[in-house]
């Protein structure tokens, strides 16, 4: 018997006991300091049970059933990659990001897409025809795997900057899943600057399940970190905006700070509160703006734009807004220290729902049946590799080259956590974001490590869950 590596003992503000916690089975327990101990016996001392008296062989049982004790390392870790094989290989839901083009209408300073020079006139768009042959993947693919679930994700780009292939794909993909007894959920991942009361109406009636709308901190902090092309501000349209559909499908909110906007981000929430529609936002969270390697990067930022080995940018789709609120596409690039705790604590303040720094991953790169496709109808791993076309891991014509070959290997190998020791945290951050370890390591095999994060937003999730336990 061991204990096992997975576990996590937090003390408990103002009191004895501890909270106990395995990352691996999620269980949870509030104990005193005596089971502490005897979990801390447990390996140490040969022929312990015979040592211990009947409710210390009763308390020994219990924290067996819930994994904080197992037989030995290698059972654990034979477990543990068995864990990540089943995610790997999970037909439950196919999950599809479908990027409508990579145009955009905002001119954002942090990103080198969107309304700058002349990005927009040679930006990739889906046509009529491509998101067709996606709808013929999809069912291919529905058909090959039996899932049950279908999760589609309109992303860019500006998403609504092509809204007929949404239209066309959520309106053919719903006859589709209705036939094979499908639940089809669909989110939009926006700008919000083009989100109307006819957007809803059109995708509300195929399974339209949330729309994640980004607000880079007050107005004054958003409009100058996400203005038109132009200068003019977008805030008060995107409020205006979320104001005439809230009480017609969730809203969820993201945001990305820097270091001199990340103040404005309490404000923002106060503004948040305010609102009617407040009760309406089933998530609310933040993230750093992920920034390119480079002399200038602000040290701690997870780079945004993905560079190359060779330190040329990917090009790939903004990252900015990746995340459903939904807790599916890369919610897991949410970390950074100090400010990400800080900012999910006032978050919380106010009443709104956000992640919880905790259950932070695997992420959705390392599920095969989770894609994204570009408008060229390339397949890619996950959002970030977007950009690169010798990333694409296939492609929904079915014609694979030797590249799509060759990377699709590559992205099944990933198996960063095989090189983070006996980190507790494994089974719920995989090594962390594949993307930004190609960003700053130029090797995505490479974990990205925010243990400090991670530990931190524990200490408050345990005092949640203890609460709620007690
Ligand atoms: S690798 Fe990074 S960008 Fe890609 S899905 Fe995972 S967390 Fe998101
Ligand atoms: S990246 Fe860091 S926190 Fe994540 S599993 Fe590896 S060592 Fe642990």
């Amino acid at each position: 018997m061991q204990p096992s590596i997975f576990n996590k003992q937090i003390p408990l503000t103002g009191r004895d006991d501890l909270f106990l916690m395995n990352m691996f089975t999620d269980s949870q327990l509030v104990v005193s300091p005596d089971v502490a101990e005897l979990l801390k016996r447990v390996g140490a001392t040969p022929d312990l049970v015979e040592t211990l008296s009947e409710s210390e062989q009763a308390a020994l049982r219990e924290l067996a059933e819930h994994g904080f004790v197992v037989e030995n390392r290698e059972a654990e870790w034979s477990a543990v990659d068995r864990f990540f094989r089943d995610v790997r290989e999970d037909a439950s839901e196919l999950r599809l990001t479908v990027l409508t083009t990579m145009q955009c209408n905002f001119a954002c300073d942090y990103c080198f897409q969107g309304d700058h020079g002349d990005y927009n006139d040679t930006a990739e768009k889906m046509s009529l025809a491509t998101a067709d042959r996606v709808c013929d993947w999809v069912e291919m693919q529905l058909d090959e795997l039996g899932s049950s679930q279908f999760g589609l994700t309109f992303f860019g780009g500006e998403p609504l900057l092509n809204q007929p292939v949404m239209y066309a794909m959520a309106e053919r993909l719903w006859r589709a899943t209705r036939r094979r007894g499908v639940d089809m959920r669909i989110n939009v991942i926006t700008n919000g600057l083009l989100l109307t009361p006819d957007v809803v109406d059109r995708l509300e009636p195929f399974g339209l399940h949330s729309i994640k709308i980004t607000l880079d901190g007050d107005q004054e902090a958003h409009d100058r970190m996400r203005p038109l092309r132009g200068g003019q501000g977008t805030f008060e349209r995107i409020i205006a905006n979320i104001q005439r559909v809230a009480h017609r499908c969730n809203i969820a909110i993201g945001g990305n700070f820097v270091e001199d906007t990340v103040d404005s981000y309490p404000a923002l929430l106060d503004f948040l509160k305010a609102q009617d529609f407040a009760d309406r936002l089933v998530k609310v969270s933040f993230k750093p703006v992920i920034r390119e390697k480079a002399a200038t990067a602000t040290p701690g930022l997870i780079p945004l734009t993905a560079v190359g080995a060779d330190g040329a940018a990917l090009g790939g789709t903004c990252m900015t807004s990746a995340g459903s609120g939904a807790g599916s596409v890369c919610d897991s690039c949410n970390l950074l220290e100090t400010k990400m705790s800080e900012l999910r604590e006032e978050t919380k303040k106010r009443g709104f729902e956000t992640l919880d720094g905790v259950h932070m991953g695997p992420c959705d790169i390392h599920r095969r049946h989770s894609n994204t496709i570009g408008p060229d109808g390339s397949i890619y791993a996950c959002p970030g590799f977007t950009g690169e076309r010798t990333a694409a891991i296939g492609h929904i014509s079915n014609a694979l080259e030797e590249r799509h070959h060759r990377s699709a290997a590559d992205f099944e190998s990933l198996a960063a956590w095989k090189s983070c020791g006996d980190c507790a945290f494994i089974p719920v951050c995989a090594g962390g974001c594949s993307v930004a370890s190609h960003s700053e390591q130029g090797d995505m095999h490479k974990p990205t490590c925010h243990k400090d994060s991670m530990e931190s937003a524990l200490v408050s999730f345990a005092q949640e869950a203890a609460a709620q336990l007690m």
